[in-house]
C-alpha cells in the first residue's frame, strides 16, 4: 500500500479520517507514489476555524520578524531546490530541467515577499486641518484561501502564501489533488523556517472542499490559478459569498512572426515555447501567426519540431514529458483528430508517440496543424498539449486583429527586426504579458501580472508588486492629536474660495 499524503492542520501533519482518496501518478510510468484523501467537512472546517484562532496573534508580529521568516525560508528553499524539482518531477511528469525553474520561480517571489515592510508602507498628509494629520495603514484580512492547479506543483503555491502570510494573514491551501506532493515538502521546510502552527494549513481534495472553502464565513480572500470553467464557477460562487477573488485562469497564447524577423531565432525559440512542457504551461505558445513570406519558415519549424521526443524527467535528452494523466491524453488525442476533421493541415501528428523501456507513459509527440481557422475547435479551445497551431495573414495589422478577437489574453510576442512594427504591436495588443523577441514573457513577481478578457478574472491586483493589494485592506486615520497645542493663538491663514 502506497503513502497517503498528510493534511496540514494546526502544524501538525495528520493523516485524514476521510476513506476516499484518489491516487497520485507518475504521468511517464503510471507507478502510484501515494493516495490523496479527500478531507472530510470536519477537516476543512478545521483548518478553517485553525487559521483564524492563528490570525489573532500572527497578524500582530512585528512585520521585520514576519520578513525574517520569508528570509529563512527562502534559504531553505535554495538548499532544496534539486530535491523539490525531483519531487515535483515524479509527480508531474516535467524534466529536471524545466522542474528546476519551476522551484525557481517560487524562490523569487518569496525574495520578493522578503520586501514586505515596504510594500505595506502607508501614506501620511501631514496638517489636513490644524493639528489634524491623516494617514493610512496596511493591514491583513485575515484567513486567505488558494487553489492550485497541476502544471506548476511549486511556482503556483509560492504565488499565494508566501505574500499572504508575509502581510499578516493566515492561509487555508488546497493543492492540485493530481500533484499534492511537492506542496506537502513545501510546506514542511515552511514549518522547519519557522512559521508558527495554524498559519499555513492544507487540505486536499476537489469540488466538494473547494466549495466549502469558497461558502465558509471565515474565509476573506480567495486565490485560484486554474482552467476557465472551474475559474468562472470559483469566481461566481467566491463573490456571490461577498469574498475578495482572484482568478489567473486558461490560455492561448499567439505568437506574431514578421517576414523581417530572424528566421534562426524564430525556429529555435518556437520549439520550446510550443512543445516544452509537453504544452502544458499557461504562458506556451499554441497559435503562430506568420505575416507574409515567414510562412516559408514553417517546414523548417516542422523540421525541428520532428527532432523533439519527450521522454522520462531524468532524460537529458528528452525534450518534454508526459501529459499529466490518461484523461488529458485522451483529449488532447482526440482535439488533434478533430483539427483534421475540421479541415485544418496536420503536418506533423504526434498521436502515435512512444518512448522506449516506458509503454504506458502519456505520450504525445509534437504535433504542427497549418491552415488554421477561428472557427475550428483546435483553435478555440485550449488544448494544454504539444500542439502548434498555424495561421497565415498579409499583414501585422491583421494579425494583431487575429490576437485581439482571441477570448484569452495571458500572453503574446512578436518576433521582428522593426522597432515600429514592435511598439505598435506592444501598444494594441489586448494581452498581459508581451514579449518582443522572446517567446514566453514570464511574469516576474517585482512587475504584476494578470492575465487580459477570459484569462483572468477578479481582483486585479493578482500576483507579485500588487498582490499585497490584494491581500492587505487599507485603513484611513484621521487624527487630532491630543497632545497637540491647540491652535489657538497661532496665526490662521484662511483663503477666501470664490
Ligand atoms: P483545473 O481547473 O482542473 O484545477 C485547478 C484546481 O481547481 C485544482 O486544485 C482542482 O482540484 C480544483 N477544481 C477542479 N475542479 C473543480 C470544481 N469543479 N470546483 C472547484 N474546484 C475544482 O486546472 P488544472 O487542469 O489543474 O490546470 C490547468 C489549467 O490551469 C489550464 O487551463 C491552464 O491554462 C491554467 N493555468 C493558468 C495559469 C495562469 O496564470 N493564467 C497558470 C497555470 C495554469
Amino acid at each position: 500500500m502506497s503513502k497517503r499524503v498528510p493534511l496540514l492542520i494546526n502544524g501538525q501533519f495528520v493523516d485524514s479520517k476521510s476513506a476516499e482518496t484518489l491516487p497520485v501518478i507518475n504521468p511517464a510510468t503510471q507507478d502510484v507514489l501515494a493516495h490523496v484523501p479527500l478531507a472530510t467537512m470536519d477537516e476543512v472546517e478545521q483548518a478553517v476555524q485553525g487559521a483564524a484562532e492563528a490570525f489573532k496573534t500572527w497578524r500582530n508580529v512585528p512585520v521585520p520578524e514576519r520578513a525574517r521568516l520569508m528570509l529563512r525560508y527562502q534559504a531553505l528553499l535554495k538548499e532544496h531546490h534539486d530535491e523539490l524539482a525531483e519531487i515535483l518531477a515524479e509527480d508531474n511528469g516535467k524534466t529536471f530541467e524545466d522542474a528546476k525553474g519551476d522551484v525557481w520561480r517560487g524562490i523569487e517571489v518569496v525574495e520578493h515577499a522578503c520586501n514586505v515592510p515596504s510594500l505595506l508602507m502607508g501614506e501620511t498628509v501631514e496638517n489636513v486641518a490644524n493639528g489634524v494629520d491623516t494617514y493610512s495603514n496596511i493591514q491583513a484580512l485575515g484567513v486567505c484561501v488558494g487553489i492550485t492547479p497541476f502544471n506548476f506543483p511549486a511556482m503556483i503555491p509560492l504565488w499565494m502564501f508566501p505574500l499572504a502570510v508575509a502581510c499578516g494573514n493566515t492561509f487555508v491551501l488546497k493543492p492540485s489533488e493530481q500533484v499534492p506532493l511537492t506542496t506537502v515538502r513545501l510546506l514542511e521546510l515552511f514549518k522547519e523556517a519557522g512559521c508558527p502552527d495554524g498559519v499555513v494549513q492544507m487540505i486536499h481534495g476537489s469540488k466538494q472542499q473547494v466549495d466549502a472553502l469558497l461558502t465558509h464565513p471565515v474565509t476573506k480572500a480567495i486565490s485560484f490559478v486554474g482552467s476557465v470553467p472551474v475559474g468562472e464557477h470559483i469566481y461566481r460562487t467566491g463573490t456571490h459569498h461577498l469574498k475578495r477573488v482572484q482568478c489567473f485562469a486558461g490560455a492561448k497564447n499567439h505568437t506574431v512572426i514578421m517576414p523581417d524577423a530572424d528566421k534562426n531565432s524564430v525556429v529555435n525559440n518556437l520549439v520550446g515555447a510550443s512543445v516544452g512542457a509537453a504544452g502544458q504551461r499557461c504562458m506556451a505558445i499554441s497559435v503562430a501567426v506568420f505575416v507574409g513570406d515567414s510562412i516559408n519558415w514553417l517546414p523548417e519549424l516542422v523540421d525541428n519540431l520532428k527532432g523533439v521526443r519527450p521522454g522520462l524527467w531524468s532524460d537529458a535528452g528528452a525534450g518534454y514529458g508526459p501529459l499529466v494523466s490518461k484523461p488529458a491524453t485522451e483529449r488532447v488525442k482526440a482535439l488533434i483528430g478533430k483539427g483534421i476533421e475540421e479541415g485544418a493541415t496536420c503536418l506533423l501528428d504526434g498521436r502515435d508517440c512512444s518512448v522506449e523501456g516506458l509503454p504506458d507513459g502519456n505520450w504525445v509527440g509534437p504535433t504542427v496543424f497549418s491552415d488554421v481557422t477561428p472557427e475550428m475547435t483546435i483553435y478555440q479551445q485550449e488544448i494544454f498539449g504539444p500542439v502548434l497551431c498555424c495561421i497565415h495573414v498579409d499583414t501585422l495589422e491583421q494579425a494583431i486583429a487575429v490576437v485581439n478577437a482571441s477570448p484569452y489574453g495571458n500572453g503574446t510576442s512578436i518576433f521582428t527586426n522593426s522597432g515600429s512594427a514592435a511598439r505598435r504591436y506592444q501598444h494594441e495588443v489586448e494581452v498581459g504579458q508581451v514579449g518582443i523577441n522572446i517567446p514566453i514573457p514570464v511574469p516576474l513577481p517585482f512587475f504584476s501580472f494578470t492575465g487580459w478578457k477570459g484569462s483572468f478574472m477578479g481582483d486585479l491586483h493578482a500576483y507579485g508588486k500588487q498582490a499585497v493589494r490584494f491581500y492587505t485592506e487599507t485603513k484611513t486615520i484621521t487624527a487630532r492629536w491630543p497632545y497637540v497645542e491647540s491652535a489657538a493663538g497661532q496665526p490662521n491663514m484662511t483663503i477666501a474660495l470664490k
